[in-house]
């Protein structure tokens, strides 16, 4: 059989190849984000009600209406109020899906769609499986973008530009400024904003999220993205919302409704309910400790870390006083089969793989697996 693949990932994505090696290595896997601690048992209680209660058939293909009015409430609620009406949110089985469609329905065949680099994996290859044309912009060691350059990448057949922030694998945040500053870059173009925003609520030392929907023009030419996997540490469901405008979110479900037409209506319907009683004060300042946690404990490895993560639930840190002359996969392979701690090798955000010196660690672990880790790292 011929069959050729339409995008340039790599065959096995790095989460998956560095969980794998952890198990076949019995290494603790502080590698692909995803947390290891448990979730709220009320979260729990609440699916299994939904199925007792008869939320088994098609939701409506916008998604379940408690759900969306919890959110429009919930949104109002954020720490900056953020407005969305009712008819601005589609419901979705996962970020990486609603990147997929928001792509697939605004892309033709040859568009350009600007992406910082590094960034999320899944970005590129979503690109180029609607017929578009990945122009990447580097982000200097910093991961800080320099303005001009990504001016000057902007042509004619830009269509799209996905950023996203909370940053992984960076763990930077856009301020209102930055948010500002592109705005002006873009402000005369008819360019789509396609903005990554799974992290909203993991962020720390009280930062707070500016979403591209808090921009009173920039909303009206952008999908913000948001996952429930990463709010309620739940990854596995698969779940999450988009929100744009009422045009956009129209275009967007033309396409939605022949790609899965619907989301897991259990789980619409216990998140519905969870939105009501979940406490994001405590959310945070669980997320707070991890992070601090591991930052503490990481000052006693040879490793250098550039600052404490501003969102997420990654850390990025350089090892070359360790080993000079690996490269980051070799030295991620090695500290997994030598050290037992799997990590990712940030060249894996690259779209060439450019070696960096640098891996990136999940802290959305349990203390004790943390501990374990910083153990096996510090003599290295
Ligand atoms: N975007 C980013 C930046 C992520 O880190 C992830 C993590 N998996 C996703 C999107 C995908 O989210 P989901 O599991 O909801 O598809
Ligand atoms: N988003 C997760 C990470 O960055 C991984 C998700 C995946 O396995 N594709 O670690």
């Amino acid at each position: 059989m011929n069959i050729q693949r339409k995008h340039s990932g790599s065959d096995l994505t790095i989460f998956s190849e560095m969980s794998q090696l952890a198990q076949q290595h019995q290494a603790i896997n502080i590698s692909q984000g995803f947390p290891d601690y448990e979730i709220d048992p009320k979260l729990k209680k609440l699916l299994s009600q939904a199925t007792e209660n008869n939320f088994n058939q098609y939701a409506p293909l916008q998604g379940n209406p408690l759900l969306i009015d919890n959110l429009v409430a919930f949104n109002k609620n954020r720490v900056l109020p953020l407005t969305i009406e009712k008819e601005e949110i589609t419901i979705v089985p996962g970020a990486t899906y609603a990147i997929y469609t928001a792509l697939a329905t605004i892309l033709q065949p040859g568009d350009e769609v600007i992406v910082f680099d590094p960034c999320y994996d899944s970005y590129v290859p979503a690109i180029e499986m609607n017929g578009g044309k990945p122009i990447f912009v580097q982000l200097n060691e910093k991961f800080e973008l320099n303005w001009d350059e990504f001016k000057n990448a902007i042509s004619p057949k830009t269509k799209a530009i996905i950023i996203n922030s909370p940053n992984n694998p960076s763990g930077k945040i856009w301020s209102k400024e930055s948010i500002n500053q592109f705005w002006e870059v873009i402000k005369n173009t008819d360019i789509i904003v396609i903005s990554d925003e799974v992290y909203d609520l993991l962020v720390y030392d009280k930062a707070i999220f500016h979403s591209a929907f808090h921009h009173p023009e920039l909303k009206k030419r952008c999908f913000s993205i948001f996952s429930f996997g990463k709010m309620f540490h739940i990854t596995g469901w698969k779940i999450g919302y988009i929100v744009a405008s009422e045009e956009l979110s129209i275009a967007f479900r033309k396409v939605h409704q022949y790609l899965t037409f619907c989301v897991n209506a259990p789980a619409q319907q216990a998140l519905a309910q969870y939105l009501e009683i979940f406490d994001q004060k405590k959310n945070t300042e669980l997320m707070q400790s991890k992070r601090d946690y591991f930052w503490d404990m990481m000052q006693e490895t040879p490793f250098e870390l550039q600052r404490p993560a501003q969102g997420s639930y990654f850390q990025t840190g350089n090892f070359k006083t360790i080993k000079p002359n690996m490269s980051d996969k070799e030295f991620a392979i090695w500290l997994t089969t030598e050290k037992k701690v799997a990590t990712i090798p940030v060249s894996a955000f690259y779209h060439d793989q450019k070696n960096t010196g640098n891996i990136r660690f999940c802290f959305a672990k349990r203390e004790e697996v943390i501990e374990q880790a910083v153990k096996n790292m510090k003599n290295l």
